[in-house]
């Protein structure tokens, strides 16, 4: 955990000082953030977790024996008071959820994932849960101001007028507003970050749901293992996006579930890169240079998108600042090493690690 400013380093050692023995609930922790955030809470020295996912155990990024690891749909009310029992902090990283291939052709289903905050926050107030943390997305924004790929960095402000990604967007934005409203009408202290595409190992590089980072990453690794050396690229590769490396979030998250910031907040970095450049940084961490072949049909997502940051500096005096180039070299080595175990085990996607 990198605490990088004294009022987030303040902020982390008083929550743990207070917080070392209370329940903490991580919804979601089978998948890539939440299973990071586990490891991380452990890592600090919080005693009282619990982990809970939809997935199968076997199908968990990371798992510790030590945890109150628990399988349950989320979308079912009566789970989420079972999830929360006795809880005192709650994340909600728990949606269905992928890359842009997998949200513009699975609306409904992303819109499903209301279900899970919605019971959640239900769960959170009757059971008298401290402090409730959702993850939104950067997809909340209005499409209009993410036509250009010379982008303005979008502000909190910027999420209205409601404009936001079809499906996954506005379960997002009508979830970040029932936390506003279960904080306004019920006093349930509720805090929402917008992330920006969050990267690193121990996520989904394969299969369908995998993110740009991950998925360039998996393409440039099976071209330079099979001697082909080509590479399809989703769009006309001009878009640009800003990507945040896990360690970032994971800082930036629990920071923002102990602050006083009642209003959604970006959780971004502002490093600007083209999809072209994003593969250039990639093929010059494999070592090779790749004939770019460009789908145009392909989902390629807003043609533009970049963090403000503005809001966070001010609260905290931080915010995400992990180079890319840093990042995706931890990313490839992660994903290198999981492709050269997947082809010597025959196994589909190796998922499970358990490092109790
Ligand atoms: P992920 O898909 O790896 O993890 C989400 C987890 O939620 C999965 O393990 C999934 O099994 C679980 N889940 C889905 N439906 C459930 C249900 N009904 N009950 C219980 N668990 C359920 O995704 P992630 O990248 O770790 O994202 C975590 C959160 O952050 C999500 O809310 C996501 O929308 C948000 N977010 C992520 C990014 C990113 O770049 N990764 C960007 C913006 C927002």
């Amino acid at each position: 955990m990198q605490a990088t400013s004294g009022r987030v380093a303040h902020l982390l050692e008083n929550a743990l000082a207070q917080g070392r023995d209370k329940k903490i609930v991580v919804c979601g922790a089978g998948g890539f953030i939440g299973g990071h955030l586990i490891a991380d809470l452990r890592r600090q020295g919080y005693t009282d977790l619990r982990a809970v996912d939809v997935k199968p155990l076997d199908q968990w990024f990371q798992r510790f024996d030590d945890v109150d690891n628990r399988c349950l749909d989320l979308a079912e009310k009566a789970n989420g008071y079972e999830a929360l029992e006795d809880a005192a902090w709650v994340y909600n990283l728990a949606a269905d959820m992928g890359g842009m291939g997998f949200i513009e052709n699975n609306k409904a289903l992303c819109m499903l994932s209301v279900l899970i905050n919605t019971h959640l926050l239900m769960a959170a107030q009757e059971l008298g849960v401290e402090r409730y943390f959702y993850a939104s997305s950067a997809c909340v924004y209005n499409g209009e101001k993410q036509l250009d790929a010379n982008v303005t960095p979008l502000k909190e402000a910027d999420a209205y007028p409601a404009l936001p990604e079809d499906g996954y967007g506005w379960e997002k934005l009508f979830s970040e507003r029932m936390c506003r409203h279960y904080r306004e009408d019920f006093g349930l202290v509720t805090r929402v970050a917008r992330y920006h595409n969050v990267y690193g190992p121990f996520g989904t590089y394969d299969g369908g749901r995998e993110k740009a980072p991950a998925a360039l990453t998996r393409k440039v690794i099976e071209a330079k293992r099979s001697g082909k050396h080509e590479i399809e690229i989703w769009g006309t590769g001009e878009q640009t996006r800003s990507f945040m490396y896990i360690d970032d979030c994971l800082v930036g998250t629990q920071a923002i579930l102990h602050s006083d910031i009642e209003e959604p907040i970006n959780l971004g970095s502002n490093e600007l890169v083209t999809i072209n450049g994003l593969v250039s940084l990639i093929e010059e961490i494999a070592g090779i240079e790749l004939k770019r072949n460009y789908n145009l049909d392909a989902p390629k997502g807003v043609n533009g998108r970049n963090s403000d940051n503005t809001l966070i500096a001010q609260y905290l005096d931080w915010e995400p600042g992990i180079r890319l180039r840093d990042g995706m070299e931890r990313t490839y080595r992660w994903i290198y090493d999981q492709m050269v175990q997947q082809q010597a085990n025959g196994h589909a996607q190796p998922t499970v690690f358990t490092l109790a």
